[in-house]
């Protein structure tokens, strides 16, 4: 038998460690690197393969031209903190104040990690979706938390209400919270949004949303923050971050918004994880937050068009394909192949098909891995002939 990918141990475990005690290497970087090293399509790791609109570009070059190339204001740059104000306000109508309740950040990720630092100590509880993304076990083990997660369960990735119910307790500290789901492409319903805000006010505990795929709905949804419902806010802090709504994943630009006194407390985290971020990608983000509606609605549309296109295609293929409402990724059922074990079969599946995709369990603990073991996760955001030429290379594992 194979010995277990790092990553495979390193979802087995809450710290996320190896066999030698260390932090393993994510599935991103894992997967990314197979890719690479057997010239396969990859459509594991989530980044798009074409560039942004054309003023967010130029925005970036015109700032690094005009000498912005020293750190920017620690809380991030006042065009930008003044940018993802206004975008609370027009697309959901929050109020947020500039200077007190925004936080630049190193992307999502880096937001998340200094809300998850800052709120928890050894032995508080962090309750979670699962699938999860796979930084939330790794933070969490890192601040000494204890990871519960409540699992998103059947081809409608449905929340149980008791099980909801279940996860929390007297050391529930936070609840971090993805919609929409990576990596099940699903939007979480009212019934149990309400029901989360209900138990998170019943057990004093805050809400961290990571809401990075906030654009990218499908078939005409529009996105609700969390922090959008009636006395939600005063406990939410809200993650996102420009890589996935401008194709811009390599500049690392993402902020959180909340309100001023939590805020304060992750700021004095951040500083000394990475200080400051991106002077010259500041100013460009703010362009792309500030586009006309247009923009959001057209890329909402052609990622939904992606989706189409990969879903079918990996029907054709011979998987179960669920449906995908958000995101950049769709979950395909390689049962009907044949193929109980996703782990094994995206291991095979560049030589098989030249192709690369993730298993869920990668985003799962043992329990629910070795339920969902036959599980794909394919990102769609990709070229339409990128996606097509997949597809037809997908076709030959069912002959
Ligand atoms: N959260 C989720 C759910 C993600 O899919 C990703 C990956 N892009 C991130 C956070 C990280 O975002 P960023 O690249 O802005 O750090
Ligand atoms: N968010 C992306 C994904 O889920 C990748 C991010 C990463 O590589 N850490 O595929």
């Amino acid at each position: 038998m194979t010995p277990p990918a790092p990553w495979q141990r390193a979802a087995n475990g809450a710290m996320l460690l190896d066999g030698a005690g260390r932090l393993a290497p994510t599935i991103f970087a894992e997967m990314s690197a197979l890719a690479t090293a057997t010239d396969s399509i990859n459509l594991g790791q989530g980044f798009p393969d074409e560039d942004g609109p054309d003023e967010v570009l130029e925005a970036a070059h015109e700032a690094l031209r005009s000498g912005l190339n020293q750190y920017p204001p620690g809380r991030g740059m006042p065009v930008l903190l003044e940018a993802v104000a206004a975008h609370q306000r027009r697309f959901y109508g929050l109020d947020v104040d500039p200077q007190r309740e925004v936080l630049v950040t190193a992307g999502a990720t880096e937001a998340l990690a200094a809300t998850i630092l800052a709120f928890v100590d050894r032995g508080d509880e962090v309750v979670t979706l699962e699938p999860f993304y796979d930084a939330y076990g790794a933070v969490i083990g890192l601040s000494g938390g204890v990871h519960v997660t409540v699992p998103l369960r059947g081809p409608d990735s449905t929340v149980d209400a008791d099980e909801l119910r279940r996860a929390f307790g007297p050391r529930t500290r936070l609840v971090v919270l993805n919609d929409p789901h990576n990596p099940t492409g699903s939007v979480l319903d009212d019934a149990t949004r309400r029901l989360l805000l209900e138990l998170a006010v019943e057990h004093d505990a805050l809400v961290v949303t990571d809401e990075v795929y906030e654009h990218l709905l499908f078939d005409g949804a529009v996105h609700v923050p969390f922090a959008t419902l009636p006395g939600a806010a005063a406990r939410t802090i809200s993650i996102s971050s420009g890589g996935k709504t401008f194709n811009t994943t390599g500049w690392k630009i993402g902020w959180l918004t909340g309100p001023a006194e939590l805020v304060d407390r992750i700021v004095a985290v951040k500083q000394y994880l990475t200080f400051v971020n991106g002077s010259v990608f500041q100013p460009a983000i703010a362009v792309g937050l500030g586009l006309p509606d247009a923009y959001f609605e057209g890329i909402a549309r052609t990622l939904a068009h992606k989706r189409d296109v990969l879903s079918d295609g990996l029907r054709r293929a011979g998987f179960a394909v669920r449906a995908s409402h958000g995101s950049y990724f769709v979950v395909a059922d390689a049962a009907p192949l044949g193929f109980d074990d996703a782990a094994d079969l995206c291991r095979r599946l560049p030589e098989l098909a030249g192709v690369v995709g993730l298993p869920i369990s990668a985003f799962c603990h043992p329990e629910l891995a070795a339920e969902q073991s036959s599980l794909v996760r394919f990102a769609f955001c990709k070229r339409i002939e990128v996606l097509e030429q997949a597809s037809a290379q997908l076709a030959s594992l069912s002959v």
